[in-house]
Formats: C-alpha cells, sequence, structure tokens
C-alpha cells in the first residue's frame, strides 16, 4: 500500500517563505568595519528578493555557480540563501587557505560570479587575473567608501536598481544548493556538493531539543565561519527558528567576542576550540567586565575540545560546551554531544569523560568503525578503526574527482579518522588513519602520544609520527618543540610518558625541531614531517 501524502520537495525556498511568513520582526545584527549593522528578518528577506534580482539581470542561471569570499556578515548570509533560492549554487570560498588553492577551487567549481568583501580585496586582487571562469566580481563595499568600478560592480548600487524575484523557480530538492571544498591536508581540496534535500533535513535534525536545540527565543552567534561547511548549519537553524542573528565580521579578537555576547544577550555560539580557549581566558583574565550571563549554550567541534576549557567553562560560567564532531563532507553534523538520562548516573569525573567524547550520532547517521581489513569493530569504546559514517546529509562523491573510488566502502563514507564507540553508542576520536602508528600490524594512536607529550612543563608542541622501521613496519617519532630557553633530552621526553602507556606505545626516539609545520587553518602538517624524517636512523 501506497502512502497518500503530497509529492513536496524539501528545498531552501520553504525555509526563506516561512522567514518572510513569521520571523519578520527578528534581528540579524553584524559587526562590519563602519560598526554595528541592524536590521530585521523583514529587511532581510527584501533584500533577498532584491539580490535574485540583480543576479538573473547578471545572467546568473539554475546550476551557476556563485562564489563568495567574504567573513560572516548580513550581506554574505543573503548570498546565502539568494542564490540558493533561485536554483544556482553558492560555492563560500575559505578566506583563509593558500592563494594557489584558492584558485584551484574556484576554477574546479567553474565559479561564474565572486562575491568579495572590499577588506579582503588585497588578497582577491592577487589572484583574480587566474580565475579563469569568473565574468563578475561584486564587492561587498566598505561602507561609506566607492567601489572601484575597475575591480567589480558595488553590491549596494546593484541591489538598489534591482527588481526583486519573490519566486522561486521550481527546484528538484536533489539539486545543488551549495558547495564547500575540504581544505586539503593531502592533495588537492575536494568539492562537496549540498543538495536543497540534505540541508533541509540537517536543519530540521540539527534544532532538535536534543541537538542543538535552537529556538526562536535564542541569539546566535556563529563565530564558525560561513565558509566553513556551512557554518556548522547555524544560518539555516535559525532561519528556520527565527532566532536573532548575530554575525561578527572579521572581529574575532576575544574581547570582540566578549563584547558582542554581552550587547546582543547572545545565548547560543558556535565556534572552534581555538577561538572558544582565547574567549574563556580572555573573560578569565577580565573578571566582571562583561555580562555573559545570557549564555547558555557553546557548540565546539572542527578539533577536539580540550578537557581544560570544558571544566573552566562549566565551572567558572556555568555554560557546559557541547562537543561535536562533523567534516566537509557531512554537512557536517555527524554526531553530537547531547545528554542522556544515563550520564545523570556518572559521577562528575565520569561525566566529563563523557561530555568529552565527540557524542552521538546525529537522527539519521549512522556511524561504525572497521579495522584495517574492513571488518567492523566492537562498540566497546575500546578498539580502534577507521570512522566510516552514512546518512542523508553524507557526501557520495566529490565533484569531478578521480579519487572517488576511494572515499566509500560498500556505501559507507570513510572519513579518514580513527575512532572508538562506547557501548552507549558515544563516539571518540583517537587520530587520522594516515597519521597512526602502524606498528606491526597493531595501531598507536599519535594524538594520544602528543597529548602526553604536551602536558610536559618545558614541551611547546610535539607531533607524533610513523616512520618506517626494519621489523615493525612502523615506529612513532615524536618531533617535539620545546618552550624558549628550556632543554630537553629524549630521556626526559620519554621518561615523562612512560607511565600513560604500554612500552610498545612509547616512541622509540625523540627528536628536537623549531616548530611543527602547520596546514592552511592551522591543523599539524604531518605529511611535511613525515617527507623530512622519512630516512631517519632509529638508534640502536
Ligand atoms: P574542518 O575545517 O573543521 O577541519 P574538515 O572537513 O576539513 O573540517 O575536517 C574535518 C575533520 O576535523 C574531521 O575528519 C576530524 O578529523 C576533525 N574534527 C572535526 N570535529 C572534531 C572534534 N570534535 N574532535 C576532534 N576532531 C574533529
Amino acid at each position: 500500500m501506497q502512502g497518500l501524502m503530497m509529492d513536496w520537495q524539501l528545498t531552501l525556498p520553504n525555509l526563506l517563505e516561512r522567514a518572510r511568513m513569521l520571523h519578520g520582526r527578528r534581528e540579524i545584527v553584524s559587526r562590519t568595519p563602519a560598526g554595528m549593522h541592524r536590521y530585521t528578518y523583514k529587511e532581510y528577506v527584501e533584500r533577498v528578493d532584491r539580490l535574485r534580482g540583480a543576479l538573473t539581470s547578471l545572467g546568473v542561471r539554475p546550476g551557476d555557480r556563485v562564489a563568495t569570499f567574504a567573513w560572516n556578515s548580513y550581506r554574505h548570509f543573503e548570498v546565502y540563501f539568494a542564490v540558493p533560492c533561485m536554483g544556482a549554487v553558492i560555492h563560500t570560498l575559505n578566506v583563509r587557505l593558500f592563494p594557489e588553492q584558492v584558485v584551484f577551487i574556484a576554477n574546479h567549481a567553474e565559479d561564474s560570479v565572486v562575491l568579495v568583501d572590499a577588506t579582503l580585496l588585497p588578497v582577491f586582487q592577487k589572484i583574480r587575473s587566474q580565475l579563469t571562469t569568473v565574468k563578475q566580481v561584486i564587492v561587498f563595499p566598505d561602507d561609506g567608501k566607492p567601489v572601484d568600478p575597475a575591480v567589480g560592480l558595488d553590491y549596494e548600487a546593484l541591489l538598489a536598481k534591482a527588481e526583486p524575484i519573490r519566486t522561486a523557480p521550481p527546484i528538484d530538492e536533489n539539486a545543488a544548493a551549495a558547495m564547500c571544498y575540504t581544505s586539503g591536508t593531502t592533495g588537492n581540496p575536494k568539492g562537496v556538493v549540498y543538495s536543497h534535500r540534505a540541508i533541509v533535513l540537517h536543519t530540521l535534525a540539527a534544532v532538535g531539543a536534543d541537538m542543538m536545540g535552537l529556538r526562536g527565543f535564542d541569539s546566535m552567534l556563529a563565530i564558525v565561519p560561513l565558509f566553513h561547511a556551512n557554518a556548522w548549519g547555524l544560518p539555516y537553524a535559525a532561519v528556520m527558528v527565527g532566532a536573532k542573528m548575530i554575525w561578527p565580521g572579521h572581529f574575532l579578537q576575544p574581547a570582540d567576542v566578549s563584547s558582542l555576547i554581552e550587547s546582543e544577550k547572545v545565548t547560543f555560539v558556535g565556534g572552534v576550540p581555538t577561538i572558544i580557549s582565547a574567549l574563556y581566558q580572555h573573560l578569565g583574565e577580565n573578571p566582571g567586565r562583561y555580562d555573559i550571563s545570557s549564555l547558555q549554550k557553546i557548540m565546539v567541534g572542527g578539533a577536539a575540545c580540550p578537557r581544560s576549557l570544558m571544566e573552566g567553562f562549566r565551572r567558572d560560567f556555568g555554560v557546559w560546551i557541547t562537543h561535536a564532531w562533523g567534516m566537509t563532507e557531512t554537512s557536517p553534523l555527524g554526531t553530537f554531544g547531547n545528554e542522556r538520562p544515563q550520564l545523570l548516573e556518572l559521577s562528575p569525573e565520569q561525566e566529563l569523560n563523557t561530555r568529552l567524547k565527540q557524542g552521538l550520532p546525529a537522527p539519521f547517521v549512522e556511524i561504525r568503525i572497521v579495522d584495517a581489513e574492513g571488518r567492523e569493530l566492537p562498540h566497546d569504546g575500546v578498539a580502534f578503526g577507521e570512522l566510516q559514517v552514512r546518512g542523508p546529509w553524507v557526501v557520495k562523491a566529490y565533484h569531478n574527482d578521480a579519487r572517488n573510488a576511494e572515499a566509500l566502502m560498500d556505501g559507507w563514507f570513510r572519513t579518514g579518522d580513527v575512532a572508538t564507540i562506547d557501548p552507549e553508542g558515544y563516539l571518540q576520536l583517537v587520530d587520522r588513519t594516515k597519521d597512526v602508528v602502524k606498528s606491526g600490524g597493531e595501531w598507536i594512536s599519535s594524538v594520544d602520544l602528543e597529548n602526553a607529550i604536551m602536558m610536559h612543563p618545558g614541551v611547546l608542541e610535539a607531533a607524533v609520527i610513523g616512520v618506517a622501521h626494519p621489523i615493525w613496519q612502523e615506529r612513532p617519532l615524536a618531533c617535539v618543540v620545546t618552550r624558549p630557553g628550556v632543554t630537553l633530552t629524549a630521556g626526559d621526553i620519554i621518561a615523562s610518558i612512560k607511565s600513560r602507556f604500554a612500552t610498545w606505545w612509547l616512541p622509540n626516539d625523540v627528536t628536537f625541531i623549531d616548530a611543527v609545520p602547520k596546514t592552511s587553518v592551522g591543523k599539524f602538517d604531518k605529511k611535511v614531517l613525515r617527507e623530512q624524517f622519512k630516512d631517519h636512523r632509529w638508534p640502536e
């Protein structure tokens, strides 16, 4: 028997129309170089309509890629809805990537229009001539300053003269709405193409009470950039529920963030651990300076949340940080640190340990861990293997990419992360598959060793890599950066971690380096170290 429901397409214009109907009086606030900018959802939606008109008159058609090169602002957010709601595809370029990566990405995606922040023009102009498919550049002006016509069109002038378009063309829910490239720690960045359906379902799941729990009452500050995996879906979630939105622009210093939380009575913040750590430190150094009592939820992801940060925020400000795991390839919500009734049965220490894990799978997302032969591993919180994931907002192939054959295994996306899953279902990341040290058929977590080494007071940074070994295939080599003025020996390092690990986990050698190389987005670039030390001679 067939169900007798309407064939309703899950597309972004549904969200936009909901905002027009229901959220008109809610506010959208942005920090811009010219000061704070405020308007209502009503004005937002009207400008989205104008932008649709403007882009149509410039020749943008369904399926075309329209790129942004911008910080989080109301204008960037206007493009976020205008482009998919005309059947075109918004492609958010990561302004922090190396210029050659941006060129590669824009050309690979065949972007036809780019909208750029005036403040980013000095960077953008250096690559402009290499963007082979871009026909139009539109500039978000630095308020009050005219846009040089030789550089691009003035966004505000375009909007002022545009004929608004209020309706969307028919859009298939499986059509592309947005694109984002991974930051590419290995090889060229890979393009992920999000469908309308994936984004809508992701949004429905994200706002759930056991997930972000975002509501119309919330005042949401998205520090996570709009170019970073759809800002974790926060913009769509906020539009669905009519939350007040706060866009910080490029003002991401802890003092800026703290004052925004106070002045806009922020209830919900999303940002990577580095930014939240800086915020926490700043608040601690300036007791009583800011009233952040409105704050209820902080969501972190993209990297592991440090224990001291989660513990400290709870202790000092009464706010639990929620730890989420995801990837550009998973839209990005994979797992979320939701609370479960079972948490209440735990001691404070056990509860913290559980909250520090990466959380439980989002509804409709399935996760599993497999060993090197692809065999599924038990959910005992101990066995670790490659994390694989599937679900309605998980990538099934990269855009025009020769590497697609390796991306999936039996319909599961191979994340490249190494993890455990405990009997309650909590995911805990252990390492990356390419970083884990493969010693005699067993895996050693480079991350665990690094974290332990970095607890030594004389150590500034440490990266552990697997280096070829005649008997064991690979053995761990610790690359350590000492604090200025500190001298340490390999023996000091090993002695400091000895009691924490089985003997066969301990690095066979320690080498001292000046700095750990970093990728364009600030993660340890171990491929550089592996190349540098590939011929390392092990001590006898
Ligand atoms: P990002 O730009 O956030 O790094 P990517 O898609 O480039 O997004 O990288 C995703 C990777 O980031 C994951 O595969 C994982 O290795 C890491 N990651 C994401 N969330 C977490 C987390 N909560 N804890 C530890 N690592 C994480």
